[in-house]
């Protein structure tokens, strides 16, 4: 038995908000940080150890990649990456977390440390706002050559851009020669210079340093973070220049997989336009404003990503993507598909718009006008049809091979959509195209059930061994799939929950394979229970999975943070002894282990929802003397429960 013996975080309120350090857990990899001063040898899941906590001669301290926690069975001590550097570092909490953010390059927000650490932080935004700085009067100065340059001034208003949107933009133009940012800043050997991606700097052996400007001869977009500050700038040649588009290089004030060029500008018509078009390039935008679409954004010459996708949805419930109509558009979509998916919930719209092949937003408005573009939005695909046109991709539909194809290619896409009704309805056309039944689907996509052959059933080692989390015996591993033993029933429930927080906090992943009739079972549990998953949910929404470490810190002052706590404690995955019957847990992959986890979890929660089901059938026979619709409730009831009853091994 192991109790967490982590320290708790200082009890002064943390100023270092708690979704940082989720995050940064969630970033962060314990065998990275344990592997800095312990070496770790591949062990099945898990990594093995000599324990530096305790002198011991063979390993019996492990790290959990999974789990994101480290755990010695000889002297107990646990935790996740900041514990172990707190405990073997000797770091107090805020130092740990910051040695940790820094190791992952995550600028720590406001804090209360120690005096040394508040000025370090100072200093960190005081460059920060230094880079900005440096940056805002490189847009200034950029934009006042856009004026005095008669070449750029015409190439814009050959663009159709009038001076009105250029200013609201704050278009420039960096001039051609390679050190014109000389007459802006006195100093050209300032770092800052090249720190803020403005000037590149090239030291070679021999000879003197070089130094010159980043961005020569183009027409200049400056990036706006959504306070509005400077991060960066986008460039474009005005003829046939290579490369067409140049960005500013990744800065501690800039990333491209982060920043959406035109949010800042694009708030107010966003509000009032209900939704928010995404393009491919920052000429687009300013096109578009041009022509009334105010509420334009593009990513940075990258594909989109998740963070993206985050920051739209939390600006606007509707999101139109835009591609140019050739390959690499669809294969743009494709991955925006891709990340939006675990995003698209009931509430929420994604449309994909496809221009034809030759055109982008910018040419197609100039060329057809604004009403065009309007309607080309107004008919742009939704997302689920573009789901299903993407599995289908290479699939003939008239042979059961090319619809068996289909299937394996729908089901991660399906698997990803967060559960509702968007999510049912797909299942039932993909159901019709696959030409199977929508159960028969269903099983196939999020089978109930392991198959009996692969894995060997444990001897029934009594149901009572597991209700007892602080029980000192090993702690059978798994959920045993025999039949109860008579009489134990009542206390079943409570250590079936158990079981599946246990589950669930260890894998998080497994939550999103769930139905949302489990879903709701296990949110409408009574307390702890219930208001523990519902909390999972509310984090699977906001991050997507996270290690175990991560949800520990997350839970800190949560009220059910002592079930959570009981919970994991008598689960670690790795026990001391083998079993004679059964490869070792050790011994298996990760995927193995996976893979038992996810169908001892369903068959979990499928005696679970017998077991809700039951209740309510009581409940409908009840009120069957007031109620006429409720016999017809409990026929329907009774007939889901039996369907449940009759899967096998339950
Ligand atoms: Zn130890």
């Amino acid at each position: 038995m192991w109790l967490p013996t982590m320290p708790d975080p200082p009890e002064v309120p943390m100023a270092i908000p708690q979704s940082f350090i989720q995050e940064l857990l969630a970033r962060a990899d314990v065998v990275d940080i344990v592997g800095r001063y312990v070496q770790l040898k591949k062990g099945g899941a898990n990594y093995m150890g000599l324990c530096p906590f305790h002198g011991e001669k063979s390993p019996s301290f492990s790290v959990s990649p999974t789990k994101q926690f480290f755990h010695c069975f000889g002297c107990g001590k646990n935790g996740n990456a900041i514990g172990f550097l707190m405990e073997h570092a000797g770091m107090n909490f805020v130092e740990a977390v910051k040695d940790l953010a820094q190791t992952y390059g995550m600028p720590v927000p406001e804090d209360d440390a120690s005096p040394q650490e508040r000025e370090r932080a100072a200093l960190a935004r005081e460059r920060q706002a230094t880079l900005s700085d440096v940056l805002e009067k490189a847009a200034s100065a950029y934009y006042k050559h856009l004026k005095s340059s008669s070449t750029a001034g015409q190439y814009l208003k050959g663009r159709g851009l009038t001076g009105e949107i250029a200013k609201a933009y704050g278009l420039g133009y960096a001039p051609e020669g390679w050190r014109s940012l000389a007459s802006v800043f006195p100093d050209y050997q300032d770092p800052l210079l090249v720190d803020s991606g403005l000037v590149i700097h090239h030291a070679e052996d021999g000879s003197e340093d070089k130094r010159y400007d980043r961005f020569r001869d183009r027409i200049m977009f400056p990036i706006r973070n959504i306070k509005g500050e400077c991060i960066g700038f986008g460039g474009r040649v005005m003829g046939d220049g290579t490369p067409k588009y140049l960005n500013s290089p990744e800065t501690p004030v800039f990333s491209k997989g982060r920043e959406l060029y035109g949010l800042f500008e694009a708030r107010q018509a966003l509000r009032e336009s209900g939704y928010v078009l995404v393009t491919e390039g920052y000429m687009d935008v300013v096109a578009l404003a041009q022509w009334g679409f105010g509420h334009a954004v593009a990513t940075l010459g990258t594909a989109c990503t998740t963070e993206h996708v985050q920051k739209l949805f939390r600006f606007s419930d509707a999101v139109v993507f835009s591609f140019d109509g050739d390959a690499a558009g669809r294969r743009a979509a494709r991955k925006a598909l891709d990340v939006a998916l675990p995003f698209a919930t009931d509430v929420r719209s994604v449309k994909f718009l496809f221009l034809p092949a030759e055109h982008d937003p910018d040419s197609y408005i100039r060329a057809f006008g604004p009403e065009a573009f309007a309607r080309c939005v107004t008919e742009a695909m939704p997302l689920s049809r573009f789901l299903i046109d993407a599995a289908r991709e290479g699939c003939d539909l008239s042979s059961a091979e090319g619809r068996a194809h289909l299937a394996s290619n729908a089901r991660d896409l399906w698997l990803t959509l967060p559960d509702g009704a968007l999510k049912r309805q797909l299942l039932a056309e993909f159901a019709d195209l696959i030409q199977l039944g929508l159960h028969e689907l269903q099983s196939l996509w999020q089978p109930p059930n392991p198959s009996p052959s692969k894995w060997p059933r444990r001897q029934n080692q009594g149901e009572a061994a597991q209700t007892s989390s602080t029980s000192a015996a090993p702690y059978p591993r798994r959920f045993s799939t025999d039949k109860p033993p008579r009489g134990l029933g009542r206390q079943l429930p409570a250590s079936r929950a158990d079981h599946a927080v246990r589950l669930l906090l260890a894998d998080m992943r497994q939550w999103q394979d769930l139905s949302s009739e489990e879903h709701l079972m296990l949110c409408e549990l009574p307390a702890p229970h219930g208001p523990l998953f519902a909390w999972l949910d509310s984090q699977h929404q906001e991050h997507g999975s996270l290690p175990w470490g991560a949800l520990r810190e997350g839970l800190r002052e949560h009220p059910s943070e002592a079930l959570a706590l009981k919970v994991m404690d008598t689960g670690f995955e790795v026990t001391p002894m083998t079993h004679t019957d059964e490869p070792s847990p050790r011994a298996m992959s990760e995927q193995a282990l996976a893979l038992e986890s996810a169908a001892e979890l369903k068959a979990l929660l499928t005696r679970l929802l017998i077991e809700r089901l039951k209740t309510q059938e009581t409940q409908a026979i009840a009120s069957a003397q007031i109620d006429p619709g409720a016999l017809e409730r409990y026929r329907a009831l009774q007939a889901r429960r039996r369907s449940l009853e009759t899967q096998p091994e339950v």
